[in-house]
């Protein structure tokens, strides 16, 4: 399993924490339609555990740090 973190400065100011499987993730790829690309944040990782991504995106400096609601609620 791996983990991605979405850090955005335009719409929001957080890092969202996403599991490479989730289709707004898509490991690392975004949605692919333009608008989520690199103008309004980018990503990180891929890492191996939730634990290290949440420990990465607290260095990022940013408002929030979220566990994406989509992929996370499943489990
Ligand atoms: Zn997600």
């Amino acid at each position: 399993m791996e983990f991605y973190i979405y850090e955005n400065w335009v719409a929001s100011d957080k890092a969202v924490i996403h599991y490479g499987t989730c289709p707004f993730c898509n490991n690392g790829e975004g949605t692919g339609r333009g608008s989520l690309g690199d103008k309004n944040g980018r990503w990180w990782g891929p890492f191996t555990t939730s634990d290290e991504a949440f420990k990465k995106a607290g260095t990022l400096n940013r408002k929030e740090v979220a566990y994406c609601q989509h992929c996370f609620k499943k489990i």
